[in-house]
């Protein structure tokens, strides 16, 4: 084996690195070349000195890159606004929610209040809309349910609302009734928006799916 190969196991030991021979042989190479003992040791002394020399200065900008930095963080005010606007959509739904099951809740137990109907169709008609009124504090409570509910009450909404139009044009609606359905449209389109607004912050599946957000 060369010297040079020697040097490099030398080089490697003062940097802490694998020698790529046995300690033990580059021991004996030293013990025995003279000249790799002489550039042993002037390899330890350079090292020493490069470590040992003193830290260039450099300024302090730690003062400047703080200084630098935006007062929040980017989108921060957005988010704020959007976290607003939902808190502000799902009272709302409490509301409408609250008033759907109050009005519902009467018809259900005792079958009065949904005009001459026959007892049956009043518990029927108040179950649905207690159902409704339901349907509208759970999304209240978890605004991601939102696109869920939306195929039920917005196809009932869609449905009932004509028809009540019609039915008031004539005449086999009390006007006051009809109206409680506005609460059902309200309703309604509290849940779309929670929806719609929710359509982006869907999350992103774990890695391994490549799925990314529509
Ligand atoms: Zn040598």
């Amino acid at each position: 084996m060369q010297c040079s190969t020697f040097r490099e196991a030398i080089s490697a030991r003062l940097d802490g690195e694998p020698l790529g021979m046995s300690s033990r042989e580059l021991d004996e190479h030293l013990a025995a070349c003279r000249g790799c003992t002489v550039w042993a040791a002037e390899a330890a002394r350079v090292t020493r000195r490069a470590r040992l020399a003193a830290a260039p200065v450099v300024p302090d900008l730690t003062a400047a890159v703080l200084g630098a930095l935006p007062r929040e963080l980017p989108g921060a005010a957005a988010a704020a606004r959007a976290r607003l606007v939902d808190s502000a959509l799902r009272l709302a739904l409490v509301v409408v929610g609250v008033a759907q099951a109050v009005l519902a809740w009467p018809v259900l137990t005792s079958g009065a209040g949904a005009m001459s109907a026959p007892v049956h169709m009043a518990h029927e008609t108040g179950a649905w809309n207690l159902g409704v009124a339901a349907a509208f504090l759970a999304v209240a409570a978890g605004p991601r349910l939102a696109a869920g509910a939306l195929p039920f009450l917005g196809s009932f909404a869609a449905l009932l609302l004509p028809v009540t139009v019609a039915d008031l044009g004539a005449g086999h609606v009390h006007a006051e009734r009809a109206v409680a359905h506005l609460l059902l449209l309200a309703g309604v389109l509290l849940v779309s928006a929670l929806a719609w607004r929710g359509r982006s912050r869907r999350p992103v599946r774990a890695l391994g799916c490549r799925q990314v957000p529509a």
